[in-house]
């Protein structure tokens, strides 16, 4: 259980220097007890108290890194209950699963490729699971060389009997892979391998108790890289052991359940399997691993992470600056828009559909929409002729025309003046700039 704002606030200095950005040492307390600051920010903390703020200081939930160099993922360190309240900091990794009585290599190599673009932003899968469903440690170990050989993506190993894990993992440690996993039987030899190659164990009870047992027991054998499953794998028990496992490390800084957790879906139908994970996604899973490994079947799976994960405070933005669609040269239309990313690429879609090379200026609103952004007047004739200096149109552009979308059709004139261009009034939605673009360019 975590230390209260007074326990804390006994151990501080008292001079109320504000150096750790807060007004008094009792309110950088309050804010250490309820997760909001780290005992960092205070320079002026004894060794003795740091000692004794340990569980205090502690984030609710440890940071574990799986996996190495540039693909390695960190699970874990999330501070909040809902993303309202302030936001989700680690995304859920999506791991495929791949047993070792398929051609490991093969699938391996499709694993690798499934990566995807939308609305600017690159979504991958980031973790691979290699099962041992032989029995077999030869074949487990095969397989785990054969996939670590096709695919540089952070690793689960997934072997429960001790010897065929520890035939398995010596060869790939490097790559830093979580060993799945310690249970009540055999968490002795696991948290021995896990030690010895360095590597994150997962813990998988039979229920919440058992695994919260089982977390103080390997914790008393001096390991904490740990990754937690509660051993339910039908959907609503599976939802409920991790909303409680979150709310008790977040609400309660119980310290058992304060690691990421894992999960596996269990349905065999592809379309319920990712519906399955993406109740795993929303609460409040760090990994989960799956066997869908189609790019349909995946892509609604990682739009949806990708939703949850981004900063509710900040819209989706593009670079505001002037995009090329196409070859323009110094005759191509140029539009107008602002740099949310869904307006920007539908817009760019469409330019694009109109098949005449053009340019694009996002101008910076923050990230809003068109009409919001016209609302705030960070959308306004002065912005607009700001941003298109800084693009430098006039010296890429002869023509000197530019089009603004039909809904800020009042703009026209006062951009007129503030840019000494001709303003032409586009569409009010982007699926009418084909047309126009055929009608005015071709
Ligand atoms: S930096 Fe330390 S001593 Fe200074 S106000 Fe903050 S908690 Fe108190």
């Amino acid at each position: 259980m975590g230390l209260t704002g007074l326990e804390i606030f006994k151990h501080l200095p008292k001079t109320n220097c504000k150096e750790c950005g807060s007004p008094t040492c009792l309110a950088f307390a309050m804010a250490l007890a309820s997760g909001k600051a780290s005992l960092d920010a205070c320079p002026y903390v004894s060794e003795e108290a740091k000692a004794a703020l340990d569980s205090a200081s502690a984030p609710p939930i440890k940071l574990v890194k799986v996996g190495a160099g540039d693909h390695a993922v960190e699970l874990g360190d999330e501070t909040e209950l809902f993303r309202h309240d302030k936001r989700f900091f680690h995304p859920t990794s999506i791991a495929v699963l791949i047993s070792d009585t398929e051609d490991a290599a093969a699938s391996a190599e499709l694993f690798d490729a499934l990566e995807f673009d939308r609305v600017g932003l690159h979504y991958v899968t980031d973790m691979v699971a290699v099962q041992c469903a032989s029995g077999d440690a030869a074949k487990f170990k095969a397989a785990v060389e054969a996939v670590a050989g096709k695919t540089q993506k952070a690793m689960i190993l997934i072997a429960e009997d001790p010897a065929v894990m520890e035939a398995a993992l010596p060869a790939v440690k490097d790559r830093n892979p979580l060993v799945y996993a310690a249970n009540a039987g055999n968490y002795e030899k696991m948290v021995e391998l896990a030690k010895a190659n360095n590597c994150p164990l997962a813990v998988k009870g039979k229920d919440l108790n058992e695994t919260a047992e089982l977390v103080e027991k390997i914790v008393a054998l001096g390991y904490k890289e740990l990754v937690l499953d509660s051993g339910a794998r039908e959907t609503s028990k599976v939802l409920a052991d991790l909303t409680q496992m979150r709310r008790l490390a977040v609400r309660k800084k119980y310290r058992p359940f304060g690691y990421p957790t894992i999960a596996f879906t269990s349905k065999e139908n592809a379309q319920e399997e990712i519906l399955q994970a993406g109740v795993y996604v929303s609460k409040y899973a760090s990994i989960v691993v799956l066997k869908a490994r189609e790019k349909q079947q995946l892509l609604p799976l990682l739009a949806w992470r990708q939703n949850l994960f981004t900063d509710p405070q900040k819209p989706i933005a593009v670079e505001p600056k002037l995009y090329d669609v196409g070859e323009p040269d110094e005759n191509s239309p140029v539009y107008v828009t602002t740099n949310f990313s869904l307006t920007y690429f539908i817009v760019e879609g469409e330019v694009e559909g109109s098949r005449i090379p053009s340019r694009i200026l996002s101008v910076d609103t923050g990230g809003v929409s068109v009409l919001t952004a016209y609302a705030d007047n960070k959308f306004s004739a002065e912005t607009i002729a700001a941003a298109m200096k800084k693009a430098g149109l006039d010296e890429k552009v002869k023509h000197r025309q530019i089009v603004i979308p039909g809904h800020v059709a009042v703009l026209k004139g006062a951009l007129e003046e503030a840019s000494g261009w001709e303003v032409l009034v586009g569409p009010r939605e982007a699926s009418g700039i084909p047309k126009f673009a055929k009608e005015r360019f071709a």
